[in-house]
């Protein structure tokens, strides 16, 4: 058994490197990130992950609670881990531990519940687990990284719980993003994407004071961000329209690093609906947003969103209007939410809450329209014929000598390669669309590039 000694500005101590651990993650890319974090801190206090069938000396679960799913979910995982590692000490934070702490602190082998990540490093203290890093140097098992920029939402949107288990706007220091975006693309990721709880309030809070009274906003992240040099790009995670301004615009037309594709949650095309949700957009304005977009951007932005179906008192005529939104908006991606009473909330109070199989249907409806809208844009990039930048992510299991992934725009993509691209870009011209994609040809010499490139930006 191998020891070490670790000298820390709090202790000497002697570290077992053979202590295991296993994490888990439910719920979104902010809590990817966060269990992240907390890897790497457990690494550099000599811990590694337990093997498949070996039990861990240590259990962390990061919990979601966005749906009573979620809840159910964390408390399953839980039991899991309890079982398979029987007398584990387990910590367990996130949104579902600090909405019922109680709930979480009677389950078996839970020894912590951290209800304030603030505190977590205190936690982790009394396990003799110390200094947890600015920021993550990779990010284990994915392709792309995932880097969070802020925590916390203050508005009061009537069916969502994370105002209150996420409350207050934190930002990070630009620097420490800096710093960690830098290290990851140094570390092989060539895609970072920009998450936070509302990334759209990035820099508003007083903590974030790091020029005077000048504080830096998302768009300043984005210029501050594009400076980094390589072969990299980041992805903005999510927007809401309301903060698609025109600094927002000009940034984005102006960062070369910044991937052409937006993600403006419009969660419902119909202004009553839009109203009952407590959204703080109407139709129009949500559309105008996105033509400036596309003024700005000039070659062809993608725009995915989110959308909940079945919403307490949707009409049909309420969701026949989400139905000519969509077409209007032209999303390349919806996804579709069928609505989920959320304890807690509003709007789980309201009344005339639909039943499931209307919910379906409609949830049915629009997924067939998102399959027409997505092949329109992937016909489209055929037709533009654009050079695509591909991740390639995985290997096609149906088509040896072929590589799946997806470009800028975040069309998937399939394009020749092999085990030695995954992780990398690969260029090429889109050849032909179907539902699920674009079927590109690689180009491979800088001479290709130059001469094949027809437009937009290069990656
Ligand atoms: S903007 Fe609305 S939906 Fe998004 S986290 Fe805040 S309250 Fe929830």
């Amino acid at each position: 058994m191998v020891t070490s000694f670790y000298i820390t500005p709090k202790a000497i101590f002697v570290v077992d490197q053979q202590r295991t651990c296993q994490l888990v993650t439910l719920g979104c890319k902010v809590n990817q990130y966060e269990t992240q974090l907390v890897l790497e801190t457990l690494q550099q206090n000599g811990y590694r992950e337990a093997a498949d069938g070996e039990s861990a000396d240590l259990c962390i679960v990061n919990t979601c609670t966005v749906t009573n799913t979620g809840d159910s979910k964390s408390r399953q995982v839980i039991r899991q881990l309890a079982k398979k590692n029987p007398g584990t000490k387990t910590i367990v934070m996130g949104c579902y531990a600090t909405r019922d702490p109680q709930a979480v602190s009677e389950l078996p082998n839970v020894i912590e519940v951290v209800t304030d990540k603030r505190e977590l490093p205190d936690v982790l203290g009394r396990f003799g687990i110390f200094d947890m890093p600015a920021g993550i140097s990779e990010f284990e098992g994915h392709r792309r990284a995932f880097v969070k920029i802020q925590d916390g939402c203050i508005l009061k949107c009537s069916y969502c719980i994370i105002p209150k288990v996420r409350p207050g706007i934190r930002s990070r220091r630009p620097q420490d993003i800096e710093d960690e975006i830098r290290r990851l693309v140094d570390n092989g990721y060539c895609e970072i994407v920009i998450s936070g709880i509302h990334v759209g309030h990035f820099g508003i809070d007083t903590n974030n004071l790091t020029n005077g009274d000048n504080p830096e906003r998302l768009w300043d992240l984005f210029r501050r961000l594009d400076r980094i040099p390589g072969d990299w790009r980041m992805r903005l995670s999510s927007i809401e329209s309301v903060e698609v301004n025109d600094d927002f615009i000009k940034a984005a037309g102006d960062c070369e690093h910044l991937c052409p594709q937006f993600h403006p949650a419009l969660q419902s095309g119909s202004d009553t609906v839009l109203e009952r949700m407590r959204r703080r957009y109407r139709v129009d304005r949500f559309l105008e947003r996105l033509d400036q977009i596309r003024d700005m951007l000039g070659n062809d932005p993608a725009f995915t969103t989110d959308i909940i179906v079945g919403f307490p008192g949707e009409t049909d005529a309420e969701f026949e209007e989400t139905l000519e939104t969509c077409r209007r908006a032209r999303f390349m991606k919806i996804h579709a939410f069928p609505y989920s009473r959320r304890d807690g909330t509003p709007a789980a109070d309201f009344k005339d809450q639909l039943p499931p199989n209307i919910i379906k249907e409609r949830v049915h409806a629009l997924s067939s329209l998102e399959r027409d809208l997505a092949l329109d844009f992937y016909n489209n990039r055929v037709a533009v014929g654009t050079q695509q930048v591909v991740l390639a992510e995985r290997i096609c299991d149906d088509r040896p000598g072929w590589v799946k992934g997806t470009d800028q725009w975040y069309v998937p993509t399939e394009v020749q390669g092999t085990a030695a691209d995954l992780g990398r870009f690969v260029r090429c011209i889109p050849q032909e669309a179907n539902r699920h994609g674009v079927v590109a040809s690689r180009i491979d010499t800088a001479e290709d590039r130059k001469t094949l490139a027809t437009a937009g930006k290069s990656f």
